[in-house]
């Protein structure tokens, strides 16, 4: 077998994403990654929340004024030889369709976790998505410089909770005020932590053994004395760094940090490109594609419109999975059969966008979409493969939408559909009437919508109460049969924003009785692209 001729940029390459609960630090860490990559002079520009600066990370007028983070962005930075792209999740969880989405996109997960609190709601949902498909998972401990709780219940209710394996990598020493460092268990050196330095890369200050001398005179006799007798328990009490489990996702290194004094963050980040993942191949219909598969292919998660007001765009975020991009080159859209040149895709350097000359496999890069791309579609170097496993899910909250210019139907119509193509929100048109239903999973994707209708498509839209209680996708093997049951229920048929069929059921009721009533139509909950 001939070697891969992309095999070192394949090996330098990591992608991953954030999961942590609202308020555990996320913002902050990215920050800091993006000061160590030197992306950004200076750390502190990715999200403005308090200072009013304006974010790097965040596009939308919407998430400036709510302080959360609607959109998925993506960072690459070099760090250590390797090259990290950094996928943002949205932080709310009611855009958990999206963020499901993004992780199917990365190689592993940083968890963060509010050290004072522990592990809260939406990590623990989260966790239960990386799950699925067995995400190695890396915990940082946050805000070490507060008061914390103790870290060995910490890791025991990680484990407990989360159900998965820790093995410290560094230990605490003090918290709060007497924060003094951490005790890098694997290198036997105690890193010693100066505040007031989270704007910057610290100088680092390291003491070699636990035994040396120079370890009392630093954090003082008493927090020696107790790292000690810590790490003897936390040696027997805890598991060992295993490169196997880890990678299995059922064992996470922990490293303790704070990511406002920009301290820990190093270690987890030297953890990462050692140990997560370097780009891992992906299923399609017919087999899997491994990342040193020399010909290019990807699969878009993300679709983005109007990123950037003044481009009045749409972007498709697409993971490479194999080979090489390079601009201007020839894919393949397998969807549609048809080859399409390439010359503009984009690379996300800390959330600016820069024209692209080559991406590898790991990388993220942004597709000019004109309506054709869907979330899901596969690109190839020829090939006619499709990739697997990013679904759609069926909303459970539905609303009427209605104009307050009736004139601007058509505007409506475009928005609607462009922004289901998004998946911020699902559109249904009834086969029998000309309502337009909105379906969302989370109650705020409403207000999302209705404020990108009005800046960026300039209609004014409000709801009206819809008589939904749920929707399903609806296939037949056989043709006759749907055609059929396309007649008699077409009160209760409507076409998505792709033009698949859909059920709109009034009740739970109604769902099953017409499922009894037509065994050979199959209702989905998730509609893969
Ligand atoms: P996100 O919601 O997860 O993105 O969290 P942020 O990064 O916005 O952080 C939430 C709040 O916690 C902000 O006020 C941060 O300044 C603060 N914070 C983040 N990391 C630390 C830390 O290490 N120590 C302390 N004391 N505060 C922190």
């Amino acid at each position: 077998m001939t070697k891969n001729p992309f095999s070192a940029e394949i090996s330098k390459r990591r992608t991953f994403a954030i999961i942590s609960h609202p308020d555990a630090g996320k913002t902050t860490i990215t920050e800091k990654v993006l000061l160590f990559g030197q992306a950004l002079q200076r750390a502190g520009t990715v999200k403005g929340k308090k200072s009013g600066q304006h974010a790097k990370s965040d596009w939308m007028e919407m998430e400036k004024e709510r302080g959360i983070s609607v959109t998925t962005s993506v960072m690459q930075f070099p760090y250590s030889n390797h090259l990290v792209n950094l996928l943002d999740t949205p932080g709310h969880e009611d855009f958990s369709e999206d963020t499901y989405r993004t992780l199917t996109a990365v190689d592993s997960c940083l968890m963060v976790i509010d050290a004072a609190k522990g592990v809260e709601a939406r990590t623990r949902k989260l966790m239960e998505v990386t799950r699925l498909r067995d995400t190695p998972i890396i915990t940082f401990m946050n805000k070490l410089d507060r008061d914390i709780r103790d870290p060995m219940e910490l890791l025991d209710e990680v484990e407990t909770e989360l159900n998965i394996a820790c093995a410290p990598i560094t230990w605490p020493i003090g918290c709060g005020k007497s924060f003094k460092g951490v005790y890098h268990i694997h290198r036997d050196e105690t890193v010693l932590y100066a505040t007031g330095q989270g704007h910057t890369i610290q100088p680092v200050r390291k003491i070699k053994g636990l035994d040396n001398p120079e370890l009392a005179k630093a954090v003082g006799s008493d927090l020696a004395d107790q790292l000690r007798e810590e790490l003897e328990l936390v040696v027997g009490a805890s598991h060992e760094f295993d490169e196997e489990l880890f990678l299995a996702g059922e064992l996470t290194p922990v490293f303790f940090g704070t990511a406002l004094g920009n301290f820990g963050v190093d270690h987890m980040l030297d953890g990462l490109v050692e140990w997560a993942p370097a780009p891992l191949g992906r299923e399609t219909e017919e087999g899997s594609i491994t990342a040193d598969a020399p010909t290019f292919s990807g699969f878009v998660f993300k679709i983005q419109a109007n990123m950037d007001p003044k481009h009045r765009d749409r972007i498709a975020f697409c993971r490479i999975v194999s080979g090489k991009y390079e601009k201007g080159m020839k894919m393949r859209h397998a969807r549609l059969g048809k080859d399409i040149r390439i010359a503009d895709a984009l690379t996300f350097l800390a959330g600016d966008r820069a024209l692209l000359e080559e991406a590898y496999a790991g990388d993220i890069i942004g597709l000019h979409n004109h309506g054709t791309i869907r979330i899901g579609d596969t690109f190839t170097n020829g090939d006619n493969f499709r990739f697997t496993g990013i679904p759609n899910f069926a909303p459970e909250l539905f609303k009427r939408i209605r104009l307050k210019d009736p004139l601007k139907q058509k505007q409506l119509l475009k928005g609607l559909i462009q922004l289901s193509e998004e998946g911020a929100v699902q559109v249904f048109r009834p086969l029998a009437n000309n309502d337009l239903i909105v379906g969302a999973v989370g109650v705020l994707q409403f207000d999302v919508v209705v404020a990108r209708l009005k800046a960026e498509y300039n209609v004014d839209a409000i709801y009206e109460h819809i008589n939904v209680s749920t929707a399903r996708w609806v296939y037949s093997k056989d043709a006759k049969k749907l055609d059929e049951f396309r007649r008699k229920a077409e009160q209760n048929l409507a076409l998505d924003g792709g033009d698949n069929l859909t059920y709109i059921a009034p009740t739970m009721v109604n769902l099953q009785l017409s499922q009894e009533r037509y065994p050979d139509i199959e209702f989905t909950q998730t509609r893969e692209h």
